[in-house]
């Protein structure tokens, strides 16, 4: 029998030693690798951190609050209704969400045609 070794560094790995992971053998350190690496490539992470590191002043918004002012942000104006759908919300939880933007004057609402639309500040 071969000897058993790392799928990623190819060092010798002892018995006991041995992570699976993704259906492949891998050392201690190359394990705690992958593990960083899959949190890290977290796609919605990512693009928290970096949203937020583009608001100015950098106020803390939660991810919903994030994905409320980005979806306004991208459409210019959105109908609230068509936003909680969007986010999965009930009209309610929307504007719950939406009182702390419109009080940081991020956001916006206006009655466009009896509907209430979100817009920029
Ligand atoms: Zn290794």
């Amino acid at each position: 029998m071969p000897e058993p070794t790392c799928a990623k560094c190819h060092a010798a790995l002892e018995p006991g030693e041995a992570r699976e992971y993704l259906g492949q053998e891998l050392c201690e350190d190359c394990y705690l690798d992958s593990q960083t690496i899959t949190k890290t490539c977290d796609p919605w992470a990512v693009h928290t951190a970096k949203s937020l590191k583009d608001l100015p002043g950098g106020q803390n918004l939660t991810p919903l609050q994030q994905q409320l002012y980005d979806l306004v942000k991208d459409r210019g104006e959105v109908p609230l209704l068509e936003a909680a759908a969007h986010l999965g919300l009930s009209e309610a939880e929307l504007r719950r969400e939406f009182a702390p933007l419109r009080h940081m004057e991020k956001l916006r609402a206006c009655k466009k045609d009896d509907l209430i639309h979100l817009t920029l500040f």
